[in-house]
């Protein structure tokens, strides 16, 4: 059998692909892998095609890649589809082709699905149900001949039962590992045992250079608890400075520039990095769309700590480096 497993967005490598390669190799299917929704002029006919969306801004590629594949198999957190990769493979497959991304150091993979929270612009409490522990480090990690470099993609963390996530925490620390959990810590729902348990390991960006959590403030109206969970934080010895936080706009319709700039002042005044993500708003007001694309910009090239937002210029040099930035925060299998 021959198949296309098409990669639609996101730069990190994408664990249901790489399952999928691994399900149809053992078969002795033929397997190409290619980041495009259209077809090639030397492109075979394939006897199966996939395609994986995780962002809600691809619906357009989406809708060009089924455009171009009818008959295909799409899923991911970007796309419709409540299908899952085991009614495909069975629940008993195992593995991951790593082969699909030789450039890829870390190993990639869930110690837990699911989430405490069900936040209204959210897919991950409808696609992946009740927080459940699925894989230990030593299952995600690839083996000795590979770094030991671990990136969770881990929506809640500490949402798994206690004596699990403790046995994760020890797996890391124990094993020297360096993580990075860029999905973000649940930090509304942080005990002081989750944040010195955190404290205790080598937290990384995904690059695993620098040292850094990542989290989010979305609402306005979680002022409290956030900087109640960063108090935390901060007195198990995670210094503000090491915190990215998301911060959602455009979603909330009682937003205003006023409300937003509350919070992005107060985490700027605390030495937390602010990471703007906006919600696709164009249908209700393109200009206000626009207008928070270019706050993006400002904020996730850092020139928020040079130039005033009322003279930067969102220019097609600072486009590219944001769109660069956040495809390598934001990626999810
Ligand atoms: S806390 Fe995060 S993963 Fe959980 S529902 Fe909210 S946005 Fe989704």
């Amino acid at each position: 059998m021959r198949v296309r497993l098409t990669q639609l967005d996101g730069s990190l490598p994408n664990l249901a692909l790489m399952k999928l390669a691994h399900w149809h190799r053992e078969r002795g299917d033929e397997v190409h892998y290619v980041r495009h929704a259209h077809r090639d002029l030397m492109e075979p006919d394939y006897d199966r095609v996939y395609g994986s969306a995780i962002f809600a801004f691809s619906a357009d590629r989406v809708a060009e890649f089924m455009r171009t594949w009818p008959g295909a198999i799409v899923g991911g957190t970007g796309s419709e589809s409540k299908m899952t990769i085991e009614e495909i493979t069975g629940p008993d497959h195992d593995g991951y082709d790593y082969s699909l991304y030789p450039w890829y150091e870390p190993s990639l993979g869930f110690t837990q699905r699911g989430c405490r929270l069900s936040c209204k612009f959210c897919v991950v409490p409808g696609k992946e149900g009740k927080n459940r522990s699925v894989s230990t480090i030593a299952d995600i990690w690839r083996g000795e001949e590979h770094p030991r470099k671990i990136h969770l993609l881990d929506n809640d963390f500490f949402g798994q039962p206690e004596e699990q996530w403790r046995a994760r925490v020890e797996e890391i620390r124990a094993g020297g590992f360096k993580v990075c959990l860029n999905q973000g810590i649940n930090v509304r729902l942080l005990t002081p045992a989750a944040a010195e348990a955190l404290a205790t390991i080598e937290y990384r960006d995904d690059a695993f250079k620098e040292r850094r959590l990542y989290t989010a403030w979305d609402n306005l109206k979680d002022e409290g608890i956030f900087f109640k969970g960063m108090d935390m934080l901060e007195a198990a010895g995670i210094p503000p400075k090491h915190v990215m936080s998301y911060m959602l706009v455009g979603f909330d319709k009682n937003e205003t520039w006023d409300r937003l700039w509350h919070r992005f002042n107060r985490m700027v005044e605390r030495g937390i990095s602010p990471y703007p993500m906006v919600f696709d708003c164009r249908a209700r007001d393109a200009d206000r769309y626009r207008e928070l694309k270019r706050f993006q910009r400002w904020v996730v090239t850092g020139l928020y700590r040079a130039v005033p937002f009322s003279d930067y210029d969102a220019g097609k040099k600072a486009q590219r480096k944001e769109r660069a930035v956040q495809l390598s925060f934001l990626d999810a299998a």
